[in-house]
C-alpha cells in the first residue's frame, strides 16, 4: 500500500533514517524540519519543508496543501540534562507544538499517527526488564514531557479518532548499514558517538560517568538498539494503524531486550577501532545526574503484535555502523 506521509524532524538522526525506509518501499515523503537540530544533508529522499510545528498557519497550509495518510513525529528534544535547567523549553516543543500538529491533524482528518517517545518515561525502574506495564513515573521533564503527550494521544483517540502507536525507545544507536546516514548530533552527548570520536580524533577522551553503580562492573546498563530497527518498528506501526490491525492509542517499547555495560560499550568499540589502528582514549568521571543504573526492554509486545524482528541486534554490529560512519565523517573534516 503505498502512502504519503509526513515526516515531522526528519532531518535528525532517527528521522532521517526513516525516510529512507520509506522512501526505499515506495511512500512518497515530505518532511517538516525547523533544522534547528537537525541537518538539511540528511534529508537525501522525499521533499524538505523548512518549518516549525510551532507554526500553526505554517501546519494548516501543508496539510490544506497534501492528502497525508499518516504523519510520524521525531522532531522532539531530546537531552535529559537539558530538560532539567530548561522545562519550559521542553513542555512547549515537545508539548504545545505537538499538540498544534495533532489539532491539524485531527481537522484534515489525517488518523494515523506514530510518535517518538522514551524509556525515560518510566522514570527508575522498579522492575527489570521493563514491560509497557511499568508505572510511569518520570524523573526528569524530557520523560515527563513525552508521557504527557501519550496521555494526550489517549484522549485524542477516543474523542477524535486518531489512532497512534508510540513508540518507547530505548538506547538509540547505530547508522545506516549502507553508509548514507547516521548520528549528527552538536553538540554529541551520546555515549556510542562519542566514543567513536575519541578515536577519530574528532573528540578527547570519552568519560565514563560513575563506575558506582550496583551493576558487576559498576558502570550503567542500556539496551542499545539499532536505528534500522527502529524504523523498521516505524513502518510496521504505520502499515497496522493502515490495515486496521491497531486502533485507539497503542504503545510499545523498542529495545532488543539486552543490557551493556558502558564498559562493555567501550571494550567492543575499542576492539573494532584497533583493527584500523586507531585507540579510544578513556577518563574515569562522577555520576551524570539522572541516570538509572539498569534500563533494559521487554520488547515483547512489539515483537508479537507489530511482528517487530530486529536485525541489527548484536552490539558489535551497532558499533560496527556507527564506526564507519564516524570515520567518514572523520575523512570529510579533513
Ligand atoms: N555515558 C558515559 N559517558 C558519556 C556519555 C554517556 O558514561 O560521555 C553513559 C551514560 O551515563 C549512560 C550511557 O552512557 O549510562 C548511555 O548514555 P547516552 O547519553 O548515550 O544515552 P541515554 O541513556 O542518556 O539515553
Amino acid at each position: 500500500m503505498q502512502m504519503k506521509i509526513l515526516v515531522v524532524g526528519g532531518a535528525g538522526y532517527i528521522g532521517s533514517h526513516m525516510v529512507k525506509r520509506l522512501a526505499l518501499g515506495g511512500h512518497e515523503v515530505v518532511v517538516l524540519d525547523d533544522l534547528s537540530t537537525g541537518f538539511a544533508s540528511q534529508v537525501k529522499w522525499g521533499r524538505l519543508v523548512v518549518g516549525s510545528t510551532a507554526d500553526t498557519e505554517r501546519l494548516a497550509s501543508l496539510f490544506g496543501e497534501n492528502r497525508f495518510d499518516g504523519v510520524m513525529h521525531f522532531a522532539g528534544s531530546s537531552l535529559v540534562g537539558e530538560s532539567v535547567a530548561a522545562p519550559a523549553r521542553y513542555y512547549r516543543n515537545n508539548v504545545a507544538h505537538t499538540l498544534n500538529l495533532l489539532d491539524a491533524m485531527v481537522s484534515h482528518g489525517v488518523r494515523h499517527f506514530v510518535f517518538s517517545s522514551t524509556a525515560a518515561v518510566y522514570g527508575e525502574p522498579v522492575a527489570v526488564p521493563i514491560g509497557e506495564a511499568h508505572p510511569r513515573s518520570p524523573i526528569n521533564p524530557y520523560g515527563a514531557s513525552k508521557w504527557m503527550v501519550e496521555r494526550v494521544l489517549q484522549d485524542y483517540a477516543a474523542a477524535y479518532r486518531l489512532n497512534s502507536v508510540s513508540l518507547r525507545y530505548f538506547n538509540a544507536s547505530g547508522a545506516d548499514p549502507d553508509g548514507e546516514l547516521g548520528e549528527c548530533h552538536d553538540p554529541e552527548t551520546h555515549l556510542i558517538p562519542l566514543v567513536l570520536q575519541s578515536a577519530s580524533g574528532r573528540g578527547g577522551p570519552v568519560t565514563v560517568f560513575g563506575r558506582d553503580y550496583p551493576t558487576p562492573d559498576g558502570t550503567c546498563i542500556r539496551d542499545y538498539v539499532h536505528v534500522t530497527d527502529l524504523c523498521e518498528a516505524h513502518a510496521l506501526a504505520l502499515e497496522a494503524m493502515a490495515s486496521g490491525r491497531c486502533k485507539g492509542a497503542m504503545t510499545f517499547n523498542l529495545g532488543n531486550e539486552e543490557g551493556a555495560s558502558v564498559h562493555a560499550v567501550i571494550d567492543v568499540a575499542q576492539e573494532l577501532v584497533r583493527q584500523d589502528g586507531y585507540e579510544i582514549a578513556v577518563r574515569e568521571g562522577s555520576r551524570r545526574p539522572g541516570d538509572p543504573a539498569v534500563l533494559v526492554a521487554d520488547s515483547s509486545l512489539a515483537r508479537q503484535t507489530l511482528g517487530w524482528q530486529p536485525q541489527f541486534g548484536r552490539l558489535s554490529q551497532i558499533v560496527a555502523h556507527a564506526w564507519h560512519w564516524e570515520k567518514a565523517l572523520a575523512r570529510q573534516d579533513g
